[in-house]
Formats: C-alpha cells, sequence, structure tokens
C-alpha cells in the first residue's frame, strides 16, 4: 500500500469544496456528485483490475505482432475482457496494412576471431537470400559519422553503427540515439552497404537484441537490417580495434504480406452530456513478436482500462471517457490514422495515452487550451499526494494519439519513470515479471485522478 503525504486531508477539502461549487451549476441535480479525489486515490491505490488485465493479455494471448492473427486474436480477448469488465459501446474498428514477417536471423564473425553474434532483424528489413551474405564491416562509432562518411567507405560493406545509449529517467535519449536504428538503414542502403547492424537501441547488458521498426527512406532500397545486443556490439568494437579487417557471414530472411488484417479496439464509459465531448485514453494492443508485451504495452491499456472504471465508481461522469487500443502502433501508427480517419470529426476534449511501462509516474505536462488554469491547478493538486509534480514542459502526447494532438486536440501526459524501460523495451524480457503491482497501482491512481476532473470538469474543452 502507498503512503499517502501529509497534504492529504487539505486535498480533500479544497476538492470538496471545489466539487460542491461545481455540483451547483449542473443542470441534473439528481446525478450523484463525483468523487472526490481522496477516495479515487484510496481506491486505485488498491487496484487488482490493472493486474490481472497485464497477466490475462500476456498469458491469454502473448505476443501479438501488428497484422498477424495474434493481434486479432488480441483484440477478441480485449472484446470479450472489457465487455465483462462493464464498458459499453465495445466494438473491434477494422482495416488492412501490409505486414512484414520475420524469418531466419544468424550471424558470425568468420575473420579475424571466428565467433557467433546474437542479433535481431528491424522491422522491414530487406531479405539475405537463404545461404546468407558475407562481407566486411565499416565501422561508425556514431550514427553522425555514418552520414558523414563518404561512399566509398561503405559501398559494398556491411554497416555497423556502435551509438550508445544510457538509461534516463525520461527516456529522452531514445530520441537521440534511437536514430541508428530509424534512419541508419536508409542512410547505409543510399550508400551503397549490403546490409547494416546497429547497436541496439537499449541500456541493459543482457545477451538479446532490441528489435524495432525502421522505414525506408524515399529511394533507399532495402537492404537486411539488425540490432546486435549490447555485450554483442562492445565485441564487435574491440574485434575492430585490432586493426584487422573483420567479416561477418549474415542470414536473415523475411517476407512481406499485403493487405492483412488489423485493427482498434474501442469501449466506453458514457457520459451524461454527449456535447462536452470526449476524452480518449489510449495505449496499443499489438507487440513486437519476441516478448510477450508486458510493458510495451499491455500494461499501457491495463492502466487505461482500469482507470476509467475507477472514475465510474464515482458515478456516471459529464463526458464520455473513450478507450483506444490502437493496433499496429509498433510498426508505424496504422491504427492511431485508422482511428482518426474514422472518429477526428467527433468532439475531442482531451487525448491522453500510456505506453513508456509500468513504473511509478513522476511528472505530469498539461497543453490545455488558454484560460484553463484552474483545471490545470486541480489535476496538479489531486495527483501531488503520489509523488507526481507539475512541469512546465508541454505535453505532447505518443503514437496512438499523434493525429488527434497534430489536429489541436488537448493533452495530459503523465511521465512514466523510465530508468529500466530500454532495458527491457523490444527484447523478448519484455514479459509480465517486469510489471511491478504496487508501481502499477500508483500509476491506475494518477490516471484515475486525471480522468476524473477531466471528464467531470465544467470548462469547455474540445478541437471542434
Ligand atoms: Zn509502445
Ligand atoms: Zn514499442
Amino acid at each position: 500500500m502507498q503512503k499517502i503525504g501529509p497534504g492529504h486531508s487539505m486535498t480533500k477539502t479544497l476538492a470538496t469544496l471545489i466539487l460542491v461549487g461545481s455540483v451547483l451549476t449542473v443542470p441534473h441535480p439528481a446525478i450523484a456528485a463525483p468523487a472526490d479525489s481522496a477516495a479515487i486515490r484510496a481506491s486505485a491505490l488498491k487496484d487488482d483490475v490493472a493486474m490481472d488485465f497485464t497477466e490475462g493479455l500476456t498469458t491469454e494471448v502473448g505476443p501479438r505482432p501488428a497484422g498477424t492473427p495474434q493481434e486479432a486474436r488480441a483484440r477478441a480477448w480485449a472484446v470479450k475482457t472489457l465487455k465483462a469488465l462493464g464498458f459499453s459501446n465495445i466494438r473491434a474498428e477494422a482495416y488492412t496494412m501490409p505486414v512484414w514477417v520475420r524469418g531466419r536471423e544468424e550471424a558470425r564473425v568468420t575473420a579475424p576471431f571466428p565467433q557467433p553474434l546474437v542479433l535481431a532483424a528491424l522491422g522491414n528489413s530487406g531479405s539475405t537470400p537463404e545461404a546468407g551474405i558475407e562481407g566486411n564491416i565499416a565501422y561508425f562509432p556514431t550514427i553522425a559519422d555514418l552520414e558523414a562518411a563518404p561512399e566509398t567507405a561503405v559501398t559494398g560493406k556491411i554497416v555497423f553503427v556502435d551509438h550508445e545509449m544510457r538509461a534516463t529517467q525520461d527516456g529522452s535519449s531514445y530520441g537521440y540515439f534511437g536514430a541508428a536504428r530509424r534512419t541508419g538503414p536508409s542512410i547505409a542502403s543510399k550508400k551503397g552497404a549490403i546490409a547494416i547492424l546497429v547497436r541496439s537501441i537499449g541500456t541493459d547488458h543482457h545477451r538479446i537484441a532490441h528489435t524495432g521498426v525502421q522505414m525506408w527512406a524515399e529511394g533507399a532500397t532495402p537492404i537486411p537490417a539488425a540490432a546486435v545486443s549490447v555485450p554483442d556490439a562492445e565485441q564487435i568494437a574491440r574485434i575492430v580495434k585490432r586493426d584487422k579487417p573483420v567479416r561477418i557471414h549474415l542470414t536473415l530472411t523475411s517476407k512481406m504480406l499485403a493487405d492483412q488484417p488489423s485493427g482498434n479496439v474501442i469501449a466506453e464509459i458514457p457520459g451524461r452530456d454527449p456535447k462536452a465531448g470526449l476524452v480518449v485514453a489510449a495505449c496499443h494492443l499489438d507487440s513486437w513478436d519476441q516478448g510477450t508485451g508486458a510493458i510495451d504495452d499491455a500494461s499501457g491499456c491495463a492502466i487505461a482500462a482500469a482507470s476509467a472504471l475507477q472514475v465510474r465508481k464515482g458515478g456516471q461522469p459529464r463526458r464520455t471517457i473513450r478507450l483506444l487500443l490502437a493496433g499496429a502502433e509498433e510498426v508505424g501508427g496504422d491504427g492511431a490514422r485508422a482511428y482518426f480517419n474514422a472518429h477526428g470529426t467527433e468532439r475531442h476534449a482531451l487525448a491522453i495515452e500510456s505506453d513508456f511501462g509500468a513504473d511509478r509516474i513522476w511528472r505530469i505536462d498539461f497543453k490545455l487550451p488558454a484560460g484553463h488554469e484552474a483545471l490545470q491547478e486541480r489535476i496538479a493538486t489531486a495527483v501531488a499526494p503520489l509523488g507526481i509534480g507539475a512541469s512546465k514542459q508541454e505535453a505532447g502526447g505518443g503514437a496512438d494519439i499523434a493525429p488527434l494532438v497534430k489536429a489541436g486536440v488537448p493533452v495530459i501526459d503523465l511521465q512514466q519513470d523510465g530508468t529500466r524501460y530500454f532495458d527491457l523495451h523490444h527484447t523478448p524480457d519484455d514479459t509480465l515479471d517486469k510489471v511491478d503491482p504496487e508501481q502499477l497501482r500508483q500509476n491506475v491512481a494518477a490516471w484515475a485522478l486525471v480522468l476524473n476532473e477531466v471528464a467531470n470538469a465544467q470548462e469547455t474543452l474540445g478541437n471542434n
């Protein structure tokens, strides 16, 4: 059980006063006032729904890559589970997409010191022939070094980019260091490389590789592209330092399938004022193929679902809370685009997303319209006893709500502690045992408090 700080009773009094003031202006006196912050915090900190949801999805479905039959099973599982939890208007909304399918992946140093390497192909990687390919390594310490290199240093070679990322609490290093995975393959291809290996975009030293998507830039021919584990990257760097040509044999087979079925799952806690706009609570249902996608992003969907139910315990909210369990986030956000195409013209009061694991929330960022300082203050006060501080940084949302945010929908970010996130991200180690039940409950409590304030706010909110 989590301790609630000394500000507890003061916060409760303030919240009660604010709620009393709000209720007087509500044109539905028969409807119960929403629960106050202290009651929601106390209830959500005992939540078991989020852990049960995470356990169920990762156990009964397991890995669920976008556009595959496993992702379809995840949709069916989500529809069934959300129904049992008492959500309304539950449906899967289908679309189709191209799907990249992983095949064999093997690599070994053949000279000067023959030995095997551990690697994982990156999404959309080109395929080698069944017999593999062999070539000399062109070593680049950073992605900037690859960018600056002349074609003659790259053509006909297997590029290796050793671009080391360190852990940060806010995960901000992923943006810069992740470029080796996201853009390295296209740069290498355009300079004539026959394949590219990158140091895993990870902060662990386990001998497992971190996969992830990369998109071929306009004019870049697909070449085999993979991440090697961090210990293997350091091994390659040591071999390169011996100043002898380093040769690698690489087998990476894969295929592309056209027009495969994928889809989003939607479920709602209906509000009592349909004109007040929707509060969208988003996550993604798909995962990478090697782990069971516990922290990426079963726990995010669990947090969204469990927190919406916590709000409903206090009575029907003013605004509808809509869960968006997006499909195909990992491979480019097809689900988010499909949702926006289908629902972008509806009034959205707020979008919020959970997709950064299940560790404790430590900061809250806002992007609310001007004149909503009082609402912002109420939310900041409600979450402060959970150890969450309001920042001056503007909220930006994540991939599942990106089209909504771009269209001007207000957004709040509840920032999770990402210190260990990139130890696990997109690896076989993303499994249920990495989810800490107590930290998960703190997430549910923070989310429930934010959803409660926004869904019940008397202020006008929305993009259209
Ligand atoms: Zn994710
Ligand atoms: Zn991911």
